[in-house]
């Protein structure tokens, strides 16, 4: 038997940017795809016009880009079964519901929003819920209740109706999806759902299970948001006389603190977008723009529920292709941990020294500063492990380059309270410097135990105030020995004419 070629697709809807759940999605398909040397699809779902946003669509594009996860067939890739727009599909759709009503699966319906409004209050005020299924349908304004001919005549008429589907009661589905296993549905249960509204648009059910049959996807692969779903998609499959694709529903992402899943208008503060969403006048800054590195990102999504087994947490995207599979994903939803993605970026970060690299080399000269490879390199060693973002390398390394354009204000102003013995104490650190030979690590360090323990800790203090600005930094021994005896000298100068 020839082994069936994988085809599964991300399907989007244009309805603003991708989020962390969207991308995690995109990147599950791709990843299995890849795995098995199959096919990975992008289409998009835009039949809903009132939801409609522009520049989701080239967000959509770029993003997977930029995650280095890219289609091999869909929009802006092209493939054989194009168009990959649902809206350019609508005859497509309507040909197949016009089967579905000829053969007796899909029927007219003629109640307005309004009309269907008024029979759910008048449901509610009986202490019931309207739902327009088998129990209800008898009794309202669809072709189920009339004949060809008042049909036809209803048809002349009335140009405004929906066409539903008609769930037959009484039938226990069993249904398999390969994350959860087999999943029971009692038809009972389910509404007749609408397939094509009354602006003669297919909705998101009809449409995208007549693309995944056409489009020959053998699995889907999407959020759990969509199980409730399944039953629907199940029984369109059969209607039509088609073999339904696999399924998997991947966990939701769901905040830390326990309190639901993350969504669009997350109101925490963790970035929610992969690259940086312009609404308006408002700029949203996503994970590009703060800084993280693609694959970073990527590793840390394809981890937020999927496990490979094991401890190991860092994989390339090919290790990943290789390591993925459906069965090993949770059932159960996810816990979204913004210091893990940290995490994830400053080991990446570690991995990519040269690109710190070339980022200082590229700051040293905008700022017109001299320096050599091998000071460069030792100060990228000494400093890489104190940032999670390239970024952050500049401001944890600038001393060993250029003295302080600023000082802490706090400290300063501590120090200024009592700045005549600290002026004092300063020029006569000065002197003993200058009498250092050779101005080494180790030499600078004998130096400091010359003082009691309570005066040496108040005096590193001063040393690294008037080296760095602040008190943070490496270990002030290094600096001392890194940036030498003359412009350690100087910079203690700096801090005297300062607080003077
Ligand atoms: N258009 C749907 C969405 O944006 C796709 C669901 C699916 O993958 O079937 O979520």
């Amino acid at each position: 038997m020839s082994q069936q070629h994988i085809r599964v697709r991300f399907a989007p809807s244009p309805t603003g940017p991708l989020h962390l759940g969207g991308v995690r999605t995109a990147l599950y398909n791709y990843l299995f795809a890849k795995k098995h040397g199959g096919t990975f699809i992008l289409r998009i779902e835009d039949t809903d016009k009132k939801r409609f946003v522009p520049n989701s669509e080239s967000y959509i594009l770029k993003t997977l880009k930029w995650c280095h996860i890219e289609p091999d067939e869909g929009v802006g890739y092209g493939g054989p079964y194009s168009p990959y727009h649902q809206s350019k599909r609508i005859n497509i759709y309507r040909y197949y519901i016009n089967q579905l009503l000829n053969n007796g699966y899909a029927y007219y319906a003629f109640e307005t929003d309004d009309d269907l409004g008024i029979k759910r209050k008048e449901y509610k005020n009986m202490g019931l819920t309207f739902s327009y299924n088998y129990e209800n349908r008898n009794k309202l304004d669809n072709s189920l209740n009339m004949t060809k001919e008042q049909l036809k005549k209803k048809l002349d008429i009335c140009s405004s109706y929906v066409i539903r589907f008609k769930i037959n009661p009484g039938e226990k589905l069993k249904m398999h999806d390969i994350i959860r296993g087999w999943i029971t549905i009692h038809t009972d249960q389910l509404d007749d759902k609408i397939l094509l509204k009354s602006d003669g648009v297919a909705t998101y059910h009809l449409a995208s299970t007549i693309d995944d049959h056409l489009m020959k996807i053998t699995h889907v692969i999407r959020g759990e948001e969509w199980l409730s779903s399944l039953a629907l998609h199940f029984l369109l499959y059969r209607s039509f006389g088609w073999d339904p694709p696999n399924f998997a529903h991947l966990p939701l992402i769901l905040k830390k603190d326990g309190k639901g899943k993350i969504s669009k208008r997350n109101p925490e503060n963790f970035p929610i977008y992969p690259m940086q969403w312009i609404n308006g006048d408002t700029i949203i800054p996503g994970y590009k723009e703060l800084g993280y590195f693609p694959d970073a990102f990527v590793n840390m999504l394809a981890l937020l529920g999927w496990n490979p087994g094991g401890k190991r947490e860092i994989f390339s995207l090919q290790e990943l292709v290789k390591t993925f599979s459906l069965s090993r994903i949770k059932k159960s939803g996810v816990f979204f941990d913004i210091k893990k993605v940290y995490w994830f970026n400053k080991k990446y970060l570690i991995s990519k020294k040269e690109e710190v690299f070339s980022f200082m080399c590229k700051k040293m000269q905008k700022n017109f500063i001299l320096y050599e490879k091998d000071y460069l390199w030792k100060v990228i060693h000494l400093t890489i492990n104190r940032i999670h973002f390239i970024h952050e390398i500049w401001e944890h390394s600038f001393y060993f380059f250029t003295p302080p354009s600023y000082y802490d204000t706090y400290f300063l102003r501590k120090i200024k309270n009592n700045h005549e013995q600290i002026i004092f104490k300063l020029k006569n650190a000065k002197l003993s410097l200058y009498k250092i030979n050779p101005f080494t690590y180790v030499n600078v360090k004998l130096f400091f135990q010359k003082y009691e323990n309570k005066c040496r800790i108040k005096m590193m203090q001063l040393f690294r105030f008037a080296l760095v600005g602040n008190l943070k930094g490496v270990d002030l021994f290094t600096i001392l020995e890194m940036i030498g005896k003359k412009e350690s000298i100087q910079r203690l100068d700096n801090l005297i004419n300062k607080i003077k």
